[in-house]
């Protein structure tokens, strides 16, 4: 058997976490020699998104450049509950951001390779044998050849299913999988996109790409988990049809897997001469990409504590510095394994999880919940209930390198400081409907301000809801847009699946606790010429799609509950061109009163707010004529502004009304005292 090139670190693996490995070893001095199974780089992406502590440390080596623009992933989350990591940390890269495995794989090789490290393709790792003062480690090519390589170290990055952790004998600790996941990559077939939807049977989610090809990846609780294998199409197919009862059929399987919650972490990191990192030292369920961030940070810690030991040159190279590659690492990585088990428990848990799911919903509504989870999960809370930053990896001899102050330059244009203050609406939901502009828009932003997760409803504006939603969260606060004409067959339910879905991805449950009932049309027809289209139009719209919300939201609204019906000044004040308006608004005013004594045993208040004329951005407002004639009817003189009623629907949605229920607040200036 030939006898390959003696070297200093054998990394066994070119997987991201080896080729870090490689990159880092080489910058400190020492000779790499990289030996991986497979004959080509893979085309599977298991995991795409980095975090903001490993863009960091990217940043720092002077690496994030060859990555090109990374685009921003959106929000990530904590057991599938909606959790905004760009709100974590202090980090110029808070947020997660989209980089294919394959791409992360060919920059690090490029750059390991460009620092000298040599990479060997179609060496399976056979052997491995430790001698006084190296290993010895014998490969086997797809021919059957055998050779052999010398190192002062081996290092196995090779992953779940590391051979070199078998061979060198490491006990891993920590729990078998108690629950199975299948995952296929699809091929021309439309399936609904969804975020752990949760059913009786299980739970789903399906991501579509830019490339058309959809991800689905589906868990039945009454299924047990096997063996390691690939499953097949139609085994999918099945479990899928067995949790949404929808069928897959015609989609052509690209890529197929099945993993588990195992939780499993080895009790050493290091065997005398044999090191482990990443999967290969701590299995777990790959959620929210922590699995690739965690393996790489280590590769970033072992490689210039390795390549210093090595060096034998600077005081504190001993073996102690070796050593606290695990003692650094280990607490980081059982952390990480901690927070991906509660998060796999509430992803994949049957019924019992739902009260948990559900408290830690409303938990989330609190800022500085959500800022410590996305630190924990971005790796900005240095691992350590301490909560500070990881120390730099020691031991590099690349000046610049690895030590020095981070000079971030912020891949986000704007990086939003999110500071939801406790607000009076902390933990509550909100729908105001029609709030993508005027009264709506300005109630949203209230609500939202005061601390309530907030709906914002629309007919055709998307884009107008989508800028009150960013306006919000600009402010701090947390929104949603929920686009669904009113006024039309199916408007209620359309509206509420859409709503219903996204509140119990942000809140794990469907409680609505303010419903504010605001949007609306207004007629400008004389009284003679009003069509019964029109008619019809108005009241669909005006009356009956509220009154629809109202019998809708009742059994999403606690106890305590509120609705907020917008009237109008013109139900007390005569105007003919809006005869049929006013008519629908005073069918509003019904619907308050006779709600009001219905929902009062729940203690569900329920009120109307009349508006005079009110500032909502149309153009008559821009004329100053017209404004001085229309500020006329004000006692104050003035037309109202958006927020003069906002602000009256935010005291009714507030704990401070609980007295006033079936009332008719008049917010119109003092309109209805005469001229
Ligand atoms: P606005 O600026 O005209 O905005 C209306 C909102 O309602 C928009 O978000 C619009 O969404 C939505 N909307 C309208 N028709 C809809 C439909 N069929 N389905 C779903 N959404 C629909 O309204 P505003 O002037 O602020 O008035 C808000 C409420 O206050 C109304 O009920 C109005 O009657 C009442 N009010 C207003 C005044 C006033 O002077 N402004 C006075 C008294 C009472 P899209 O843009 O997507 O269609």
């Amino acid at each position: 058997m030939p006898a390959g090139p003696e070297t200093d670190v054998i990394v066994v693996g070119a997987g991201p976490v080896g080729l870090m490995l490689a990159g880092e070893l080489r910058g400190g001095g020492a000779r790499v020699l990289v030996l991986e199974r497979l004959a080509e780089p893979t085309t599977e992406s298991r995991a795409s998104v980095l975090h903001a502590r490993t863009v960091e440390l990217l940043h720092e080596r002077g690496l994030l450049d060859r990555f090109g623009p990374l685009p921003d992933a959106g929000p990530g989350h904590f057991g599938g509950l909606r959790l905004d990591l760009a709100e974590a940390g202090d980090s110029a890269y808070a947020g997660q951001w989209k980089a294919p495995q394959t791409l992360v794989e060919a920059v690090l090789a490029d750059w390991a390779q460009e620092r000298g490290a040599e990479v060997r393709r179609g060496h399976t790792v056979t052997g491995l044998a430790e001698e006084h003062d190296r290993v010895e480690v014998t490969t086997t090519t797809p021919e059957g050849r055998q050779r052999r390589f010398g190192a002062a170290y081996v290092v196995g990055c090779d992953g779940g299913g590391s051979v070199v952790r078998r061979l060198g004998g490491f006990l891993m600790r920590g729990a078998e999988a108690t629950k199975e996941l299948l995952r296929a990559d699809l091929a021309g077939v439309e399936v609904r996109e969804r975020r752990f939807e949760r059913h009786p049977n299980g739970v789903a989610n399906a991501r579509r790409g830019p490339d058309g090809v959809t991800r689905v990846m589906v868990h039945a609780f009454d299924r047990v988990p096997g063996p390691a294998r690939t499953p097949s199409f139609a085994e999918v197919r099945r479990v899928w049809e067995h949790v949404t009862g929808e069928d897959l059929g015609g989609a052509r399987a690209l890529w197929l897997n099945a993993f588990d919650n195992a939780r499993l972490q080895a009790a050493r990191y290091r065997k005398g001469r044999l090191l482990l990192a990443g999967d290969a030292a701590h299995a777990q369920l790959p959620v929210g990409g922590q699995a690739l961030n965690l393996g790489l940070q280590d590769a970033m810690d072992l490689g210039g504590k390795l390549a210093r030991h090595l060096a034998q040159g600077p005081p504190g190279s001993g073996p102690d510095l070796l050593d606290s590659y695990h003692s650094v690492r280990h607490p980081v990585g059982a952390r990480v394994l901690a927070n991906i088990d509660a998060q796999a428990q509430l992803l994949f848990g049957g019924p019992e999880v739902d009260a948990l799911r559900s408290v830690l919903g409303e938990l989330l509504g609190i800022g500085a919940v959500r800022r410590h989870l996305g630190a924990m999960i971005s790796g900005l809370d240095g691992g350590s209930p301490e909560g500070s930053r990881p120390p730099a990896p020691l031991g590099s001899s690349v000046p610049g390198d690895l030590a020095g102050p981070v000079d971030p330059a912020p891949i986000r244009q704007h990086i939003t400081r999110r500071d939801i203050t406790m607000g009076r609406l902390s933990g509550k939901t909100a729908l105001v409907t029609g709030s993508s502009r005027g009264i709506g828009r300005a109630t949203a932003l209230r609500l939202a301000r005061d601390g309530a997760l907030v709906a914002v409803h629309c007919s055709s504006s998307g884009e107008a809801a989508e800028e009150t939603v960013a306006a919000i969260e600009k402010d701090g606060g947390r929104a949603f847009a929920v686009p669904a004409r009113l006024g039309v067959d199916g408007d209620v339910h359309e509206l509420f699946l859409t709503l219903e879905r996204e509140l119990k991805e942000r809140t794990g449950s469907t409680t609505l606790d303010i419903l504010v009932n605001n949007a609306g049309v207004m007629g400008g027809v004389n009284p003679e010429d009003l069509t019964p289209e029109q008619f019809d139009r108005l009241f669909a719209v005006n009356a009956k799609a509220p009154y629809f919300l109202v019998q809708r939201a009742l059994t999403n609204l606690p106890d305590g509950g509120r609705i907020i019906n917008i009237s109008s000044g013109l139900t007390r004040v005569a105007n003919p061109q809006e005869v049929a308006y006013a008519m629908t608004k005073g069918a509003i005013d019904q619907l308050t009163l006779h709600f009001a004594k219905h929902l009062g045993p729940r203690g569900i208040t329920v009120n109307s707010v009349g508006p005079g004329i009110t500032n909502n951005g149309a153009p008559v407002f821009d004329d100053p004529e017209a404004v001085a004639a229309m500020a006329g009817y004000s006692v104050f003189n003035r037309v109202g502004e958006a927020r003069d009623v906002a602000d009256v629907v935010a005291f009714l949605a507030s704990d401070d009304s609980r007295w006033i229920t079936g009332s008719y607040l008049d917010a119109s200036g003092g309109t209805l005292l005469g001229g």
